[in-house]
């Protein structure tokens, strides 16, 4: 045996021993449940969500609010939210075990709670606050009354959002591990297979990714009608899944995401643990364009250059194939629920290195947008600076320049909404016609592909140009801003539907 070989099992029992080690640790914590109601969720943790891993369990209160929430156990309250948006009231009480919970869209809090609330909303002259109590002036103990359920924040409804968090790393940790009474016995569904060609990778002769439907039952899946899939090259799989858990048929998030070639795993994602720091890199998990166009769940199996997210291991050249052996492959992925639940399915890839093979035009236009380094693309009336790694892989973002009435400047075209951004960059759109006193009213907007909505981003005018920052790419123009001006708050680490919420305010342009 090969000493290569013997690290490798050696590495594979440590990772297998640290994932058992780590159940039985959450299994020794003794948490109650936070509502006294059978607990059936609406969504689960790490379920895809718009630019963000959900970070805690959905918890259905029947759809109306003031339900008791309690303390799942002792502690003291070590900080309070009230906002319009996002967590809307929540509040986090931290444990002596090492952990934090979080209760979030609250109506209210019992009057102890109140109370201090209302000293420090005064103090501090404001309604919404977040205030982190010492350890002594809130103190809780276990199954005590913190709050009452409610619909408040970016909450599409009713319901209890909890959390669990490391207390030292503030990383949301999986709740269903905790043992809650919360039942599934439903295997995960497996919808699609899809592949994607990577570098020189063809499937079928084209360079163009390709979605397989599944057939199946009882957690057997196949490809419908048996297709035959030819490979060459280099390729990536991606796998359309999600799970339910009984009471409800809302689609939840799987646990783990195993994929086999030929009978040996080349990569595994487990969802324990999220860091808010890295959330926004789902983007470069999930298939974006699936998920925003068609709202379907496909979660990638190899990892890409920009990503930054730790849900990872055994990988094997990161989870991306080479076919390149003119021989047939076994397939199969392994799907597990966090009941451990699971779904398989088989399927076969040919390597085939002589088929024909025709390369798609698609990517050839536009300005190149590589991960490493700044990029500045800056045209007559157009300038954008992308800070390092700002997308997921290097890409070509077509621009365009027309006429738009009704606007102080040409609509630009910069790449599309389909594109995800991991990072702000700047933005400078050149302005024309514009009264001197309407100067300090300029705003770049954003604007719909159908031209008839926009969104303001905010903006400073200088010298002719307007300058701010946006996260994504897509239509832009200036606006004189007669009304208030919009919502720009920027939350990057927590809250659910952020998007929807940055996007609440526009205007009628026509
Ligand atoms: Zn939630």
């Amino acid at each position: 045996m090969n000493s290569l070989y013997r690290f490798l099992i050696v590495v594979v029992y440590l990772l297998t021993f640290q994932q058992y080690y780590a159940q039985v640790e959450y299994e020794k914590t003794q948490f109650v449940a936070p509502l006294h109601i059978p607990l059936i969720l609406s969504g689960n943790f790490a379920e895809l969500r718009s630019n963000h891993f959900h970070t805690g369990l959905d918890i259905k209160t029947k759809g109306s609010e003031g339900y008791r929430i309690y303390a799942v156990d002792s502690g003291f309250v070590s900080r309070i939210n009230i906002s319009h948006w996002g967590y809307g009231k929540a509040i986090y009480v931290t444990h002596p075990n090492g952990y934090t919970s979080v209760y979030a869209h609250l109506s209210r809090f019992p009057d102890k709670i109140e109370k201090y609330l209302r000293k420090k909303q005064f103090e501090n002259e404001t309604e919404t606050i977040t205030v982190y109590p010492d350890s002594l002036d809130l103190l809780i103990s276990k199954e005590e009354i913190i709050a009452y359920s409610g619909n408040s924040g970016s909450s599409g409804g009713p319901h209890l959002h909890f959390e669990i968090r490391e207390t030292e790393t503030e990383k949301a940790v999986n709740p269903l591990l905790f043992g809650f009474d919360i039942k599934d016995d439903i295997r995960p569904t497996v919808s699609n297979i899809k592949i994607y060609p990577l570098e020189n990778g063809f499937i079928n002769g084209k360079d163009i990714a390709k979605v397989y439907p599944t057939a199946g039952m009882s957690g057997e899946y196949r490809l419908k009608d048996n297709p035959v899939i030819e490979v060459d090259g280099e390729i990536g799989l991606g796998v359309h899944t999600i799970d339910k858990l009984n009471g409800a048929g809302n689609k939840c998030g799987i646990y783990t995401i195993e994929l086999f070639v030929d009978g040996s795993k080349v990569f595994r994602q487990t969802m324990e643990k999220i860091d808010f720091f890295t959330n926004r890199y789902i983007n470069a998990h999930k298939d974006y364009n699936e998920y925003h166009l068609k709202k379907r769940s496909f979660h990638k199996s190899y990892v890409s250059e920009n990503n930054k997210l730790e849900l990872y291991d055994g990988l094997i050249n990161k989870g991306k194939l080479n076919f390149k052996d003119d021989t047939m492959h076994q397939l199969k992925y392994v799907i597990k629920d966090t009941y451990g639940n699971t779904s398989n399915v088989n399927f076969q890839l040919k390597s085939n290195t002589k088929m024909a093979k025709t390369i798609s035009q698609v990517l050839s236009l536009g300005d190149t947008i590589n991960m490493a380094g700044d990029v500045a693309i800056e045209k007559a009336g157009f300038k954008a600076y992308l800070p390092e790694n700002s997308v997921y892989n290097d890409l070509r973002a077509k621009y365009k320049e027309e006429e738009m009435s009704k606007t102080a400047s040409g609509l630009h075209q910069f790449g599309n909404s389909k594109i995800p951004v991991q990072h702000y960059f700047i933005m400078k759109i050149k302005t024309q016609n514009i009264a001197k006193n309407m100067e300090k009213k300029a705003v770049i907007v954003s604007v719909s592909s159908d031209k008839r909505k926009v969104y303001a981003k905010g903006g400073e005018y200088k010298n002719g140009w307007v300058e701010t920052k946006v996260r994504a790419f897509g239509n832009y123009a200036v606006k004189i801003d007669s009304v208030a001006p919009a919502v720009t708050a920027v939350n990057i680490s927590e809250g659910k539907n952020l998007s929807s919420a940055k996007n609440i305010q526009f205007q009628d342009i026509r």
